[in-house]
């Protein structure tokens, strides 16, 4: 920043100054000059030069009034001059200092107004997922079992062909392996340590028994493979809750009521359940448990094929051959064993025609089930 004062090249005689008046206004003068300056100093930089202008040591406008005015100042202006001079400094160093304060103060603000929010703008919307439909129907199923005292445990969807099959009573070459399309898994040896995807989730119970005495109660949620092709009815992954209770005493009875009861806070107390003789190799006597078609409540309907009912369950007395395996005593104990889909219960519960949209991940879909 240029300094417009040539008086402070000069000395006091050059100048004429030869009274106490004269100085003191050749001090006002070099004052004015300052301040006009100094209220055109914007930034930092500036404010840098403009410092080492009046308050440089070498040529400063304070360095050669000391030079110029002061020393060699007449002993009776020289008083005066120091007085001038002094006030002068204060005036530069305090005023310099303020500025210092204000040009922070101004850069700080500026820096908040660049990085002040606009609270009326609208938010970025983040999408919130929701619990599957499926995992809905799990949890729903798995809470009405718990209020009965059955625990929930989980196994294995990789299992040896003896914890899916032969444990279950279906040695090698038992014609019902043939009624799960099975899922094999390659196996560097191949042979008795075949594995396979689990059909189904009741080598938990296996599993179960093994690990502790009875009594058993049981639930075990999990996903189930067959080598289905995917249809409207189909997949070839789904989730099954298979239940088992193992105790001194248990009868059909015990069964039914059991079944009774979930239907009744599964579908509605109005719901009603059947039982048909079916088979299976791990229980006997078995049976499919139907209740009352949801759709019609009964009067029948397409759902339900005019019947007034829908099969929900295959279920059934534990047959004793399965104690052997575990080393329960057939002779002290019973129990019942029952498995569903869930994929499918979750369909007939909604009214969905489909068992493949469950997969799809279409979110149209599932923003239908928060
Ligand atoms: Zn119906």
């Amino acid at each position: 920043m240029p300094v417009n004062l040539p008086i402070v090249e000069k000395t006091l005689e050059q100048l004429g100054a030869d009274t106490p008046e004269r100085v003191a206004a050749l001090f006002v003068k070099v004052r004015a000059e300052f301040d006009r300056e100094i209220a055109a100093v914007a930034d930092d930089a500036a404010r840098k030069q403009f410092r080492d202008a009046w308050l440089g040591r070498k040529a400063g406008v304070l360095t050669l009034v000391t030079d110029n005015w002061l020393k060699p100042a007449s002993p009776a202006l020289k008083p005066v001059v120091g007085q001038g001079l002094n006030e002068l400094r204060s005036h530069v160093e305090s005023s310099i200092k303020r500025r210092r304060a204000e040009i922070e103060r101004q850069s700080a603000e500026r820096a908040a107004a660049a990085e002040r929010l606009d609270l009326s703008l609208p938010g970025i919307a983040r999408a919130v997922g929701t619990r599957h439909l499926v995992r809905q129907t799990l949890d729903e199923i798995e809470a009405i079992f718990l209020r009965l005292g059955f625990a929930v445990v989980e196994g294995p969807e990789i299992e040896t062909t003896y914890y899916n099959f032969e444990a279950l009573n279906m040695p090698e070459l038992h014609p019902a392996r043939d009624m799960w399309d099975t899922f094999y898994v390659d196996t560097p040896t191949g042979g008795p340590g075949q594995l396979v995807l689990r059909t189904h989730t009741s080598p938990v119970q296996i599993r179960t028994m093994e690990r502790q005495p009875p009594p058993v109660r049981v639930i075990v949620p999990g996903k189930v493979y067959r080598r289905d092709n995917p249809d409207a009815s189909h997949l070839f992954m789904f989730h099954q809750i298979e239940g088992l209770a193992v105790d001194q005493d248990l009868t059909f009875a015990d069964f039914k009521g059991t079944i009774e009861f979930f239907v009744h806070e599964f579908l509605g107390k109005n719901a009603r359940t059947r039982l048909r003789p079916s088979y299976f190799p791990f229980t006997e006597p078995s049976a499919e448990v139907d209740a009352t078609c949801i759709v019609c409540s009964g009067r029948g309907c397409r759902v339900c094929k005019q019947t007034g009912w829908m099969e929900i369950m295959g279920a059934g007395m534990v047959d004793p051959a399965v104690y052997g395996f575990v080393g329960y005593d057939p002779k002290q104990l019973s129990g019942f064993a029952f498995g569903m889909g869930v994929d499918r219960l979750a369909l007939l519960k909604q009214g969905i025609g489909d068992i493949q949209v469950l997969q799809q991940n279409d979110v149209r879909f599932l923003r239908q089930y928060p």
